[in-house]
């Protein structure tokens, strides 16, 4: 099972559109779910997205023009509870005890935030945080989105796409994070 993670597209404000390499990679039906934190800015960028996967979740970033969007989301995803938030909400910004506090609220196994443009992946306390970054390089030169593949039920492992001018690479943690009870 791949779940897409990805967000703070900033289109059209800070990029024109996904980075062609990363739409070149991103063929439609291999993507089950797309979790996307927020500030697409653009129906166009929504658009896009449902070409991808039938089944997209997204929650509103501090620059999206959609209202309809909540604030906060949780979508279950083989046995992982996994909560979705734009981030700018959490204070300060990214940090891990803030963090901590959202997942606790929501009760999940994986929390995704984005709004540092900051990509992050890490273990805290048996519960995983991810911040893909964001995907067009917005408002710094290097775009990330990650592949979440869940193998089996409980376990999920990261590969982050990135690119950098005409570069593009990939690499997965060694370590895949287990959900244990
Ligand atoms: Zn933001």
């Amino acid at each position: 099972m791949l779940v897409l993670v990805l967000g703070d597209l900033h289109i059209p404000h800070r990029c024109n559109t996904v980075p062609p390499k990363f739409k070149k990679l991103l063929v439609p039906g291999k993507i089950q779910h797309i979790l996307c934190t927020g500030n697409l800015c653009s129906k166009e960028s929504f658009d896009y997205l449902k070409t991808l996967a039938s089944d997209v979740h997204i929650v509103k970033g501090d620059f999206d023009e959609n209202l309809n969007y909540p604030e906060q989301k949780v979508v279950t995803v083989g046995q992982f509870r996994i909560g979705l938030c734009h981030g700018h909400q959490v204070v300060p910004w990214g940090d891990t005890e803030s963090l901590a506090m959202l997942q606790r609220q929501l009760d999940v196994d994986i929390l995704i935030t984005g709004h540092t443009h900051k990509f992050e992946a890490f273990e805290h306390e048996n519960k995983f945080y991810i911040n893909p970054g964001s995907a067009t390089g917005a408002y710094n030169a290097l775009n990330r989105w990650a592949l979440a593949s869940c193998q089996s039920s409980v376990t999920c492992q990261l590969t982050i796409h990135l690119s950098i001018k005409n570069s593009t690479s990939s690499l997965s943690n060694n370590s895949p994070y287990v959900k244990r009870n």
